[in-house]
């Protein structure tokens, strides 16, 4: 019987039926979870539309991969829910010509949705494991313009810089200050603030005119934002 239901699991999973079930899926999900909450900007709900995010999930979790939450992804780390991604990528304004900096790399989902409107992604993830295997997966879904990097990205990346936008997925507990400098001028980052495992708060960081503003936008909770051992 096991065989059978290997085969027949096998069969389902290669089906087009299958395949067009979670392009239904993706579809309501931009619907849904997106246009019905205020994502208007084209380029975004298009990357949304054509990033696979059951690509990205545990195969255990791929039924749900398009459901309205985050998932786990190993190492204690999550996917962050879609409408998250969503509103960080729509307030960073990402255009086509843009070189965009990501700390968190965790399943490579964010980064994809960036490289899908931006000319180049630099991405950092601090744990290993997944920074391996983001780059493995996407290096096979064909993306050429988003660089892994695995380090602490608490200092940013000083020889890539400066940066039209910044992405943090991982909630510290202060603004690095290094990533402030390495914002362009005009630029725009957007970072979960606050202490790990309580609700933090979304920042927007802005540079104009040599000024740095910064803006409270909403409660949330990600995974906090660790550091590599430093002696
Ligand atoms: N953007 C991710 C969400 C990842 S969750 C996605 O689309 O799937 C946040 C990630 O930040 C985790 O993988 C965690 O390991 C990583 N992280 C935490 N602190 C970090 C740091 N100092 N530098 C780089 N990555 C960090």
């Amino acid at each position: 019987m096991k065989w059978l239901s290997i085969l027949l699991g096998t069969l389902i999973v290669s089906s087009p039926l299958y395949a067009q079930n979670f392009d239904q899926k993706r579809a309501a999900m931009v619907q849904n979870q997106l246009r019905q909450r205020g994502i208007v900007q084209t380029n975004v709900l298009e990357a949304f539309q054509k990033v696979e995010r059951h690509l990205f999930v545990p195969a255990a979790y791929t039924s749900m991969a398009y459901s309205d939450g985050p998932l786990p992804i190993g190492y204690g780390q999550t996917i962050s829910q879609p409408y998250i991604v969503a509103y960080m990528t729509q307030l960073v304004n990402p255009k086509p010509n843009g070189k965009v900096l990501e700390i968190g790399t965790g399943s490579g989902y964010q980064a994809a949705i960036l490289a899908e409107i931006v000319e180049k992604v630099y991405t950092i993830e601090i744990i290993p494991e997944l920074g391996k295997s983001a780059t493995d997966r996407l290096k096979e879904l064909g993306y050429q313009n988003i660089e892994v990097i695995t380090a602490d990205g608490y200092h940013g990346l000083e020889e890539q810089a400066p940066f039209d936008a910044i992405v943090v997925t991982a909630a510290a507990e202060h603004i690095p200050p290094s990533l402030i400098q390495q914002l362009k001028e005009g630029g725009k980052m957007i970072i979960p603030v606050g202490s790990p495992f309580l609700v933090q708060t979304l920042m927007l960081v802005e540079k104009k005119a040599k000024k740095v503003t910064t803006k409270s936008l909403m409660p949330v909770r990600f995974v906090p934002f660790t550091r590599s051992q430093e002696k």
